[in-house]
């Protein structure tokens, strides 16, 4: 699959940059200053690197070279606070990206609180003290898996995203909030767009780059894999990582490769295993999305079948009823309906929340993806 090919220093590590440096004969710490106006400052115009010299600054420009902060097109507001954002390219393609604030009570079941075990997410109802806000990022454009039940699956793949497409999605929209970490807290959640774990090594470089360069902690981020088995198998060997989700929602094979029709090439077998033998850090939990759909996989037996799924896992499992649209022939299922297949995990020892959707009006929420412009 391949990506864009580019001249933007976005995506660029400092190595990177500082040898771009000394190809200009530069001295190296030109270099650090060029990763700090990209990734700190979040500069969109090589004429605000302030810190170099003006006739580097105008070389860099006449070799090609730009920033490469991608175009907000077009930005949709939910009445919960939380924003979808169209954003585009330098090739002209758009990916979503979506800013859930803080404040508002969503901070439990925004996907960024997968993998903790957080006191604060047994009461979901606590007004919480600390502030943040998450920024849930797209890894590719479209998306190639093609499960039955998520809006992004229409589109189908049209290519990767490079890691500085990744990292420029959050450097736009932190920009266009105003925040900045690591004063005000943000965290990732990899779970927009697309499916990082077919776009691994973009995907990663994007984390280093992150933590590194914006000074946001691997800690505060989070990301969702359809389970590509060898791929979950790699990240349990990066020295920096984010918290691991996957999404499971189904209990049994049937009933998986009917909905996520993946699962005929990585089972739930391989897919369990892959999940038990990974390397979970101290007070790190598994974390698997189940997302619920009326009459398909919402049965008092599918909840048993997961529980026996997970028996003996350090786990939490995010319960999501599906997010509707009127393309797909699916349902949500009645409240009632969630509750009892949660109390079912509960009752057998899980720790199980049901996630709150996030901007479902705009199609902002999980599996609602597909570059909607008209609400
Ligand atoms: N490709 C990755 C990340 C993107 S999907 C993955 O599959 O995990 C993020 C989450 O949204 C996944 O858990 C997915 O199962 C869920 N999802 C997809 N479509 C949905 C829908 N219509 N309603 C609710 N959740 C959905």
């Amino acid at each position: 699959m391949p990506s864009h090919p580019s001249n933007s220093l976005l995506g660029l590590n400092l190595q990177e940059l500082t040898d771009l440096a000394l190809g200009s004969g530069q001295p190296a710490y030109r270099g650090q200053q060029l990763f700090d106006a990209v990734y700190r400052q979040r500069i969109d115009r090589l004429d605000q690197v302030s810190t170099l010299p003006l006739e580097y600054r105008a070389r860099l420009v006449e070799e090609g070279w730009n920033v490469g902060l991608p175009k907000i097109a077009r930005k949709f507001v939910s009445s919960d606070g939380t924003m979808r954002y169209l954003v585009e390219l330098s090739d002209g393609e758009t990916v979503e990206t979506v800013w859930m604030p803080e404040g508002d009570g969503g901070e439990i079941g925004d996907g960024s609180e997968a993998g903790d075990e957080l006191e604060t997410v047994t009461h979901p109802e606590r007004v919480v003290s600390w502030h943040r806000s998450t920024i849930c990022v797209s890894s590719q454009v479209g998306c190639a898996v093609n499960c039955k039940f998520c809006f992004t699956a229409l589109l189908g793949v049209k290519r990767n995203l490079e890691a500085g497409e990744i990292v420029g999605q959050i450097a736009a929209v932190l920009r266009d909030q105003g925040v900045d970490p690591p004063l005000q807290r943000v965290n990732i959640v990899f779970m927009g767009m697309g499916e990082p774990f077919l776009n691994y090594d973009n995907f990663m470089k994007s984390v280093r780059l992150l933590v590194e360069g914006v000074r946001i902690p691997e800690s505060r981020m989070t990301v969702s894999t359809a389970g590509i088995v060898p791929r979950i198998r790699d990240f349990g060997q990066e020295a920096v990582r984010p918290k691991l989700a996957i999404s499971l929602n189904a209990s049994n094979d049937a009933l998986r490769s009917e909905v996520m029709p993946l699962n005929r090439k990585w089972n739930l077998a391989e897919l369990m295993n892959a999940a038990r033998e990974f390397p979970l850090r101290t007070r790190e939990r598994m974390t698997f999305e189940y997302v619920l759909i009326e009459g398909v996989n919402d049965a008092p037996e599918h909840a048993r079948e997961v529980v026996e799924l997970v028996r003996g896992m350090r786990t939490r499992i995010n319960l999501i009823a599906l997010n509707p649209g009127t393309e797909l022939p699916y349902r949500t299922p009645e409240q009632e309906r969630v509750l009892a297949f949660r109390q079912i995990l509960v009752d057998a020892g899980i720790l199980a929340f049901i996630r709150r959707p996030r901007g479902r009006d705009i199609f902002a929420a999980c599996g609602q993806l597909k570059r909607t412009v008209e609400v």
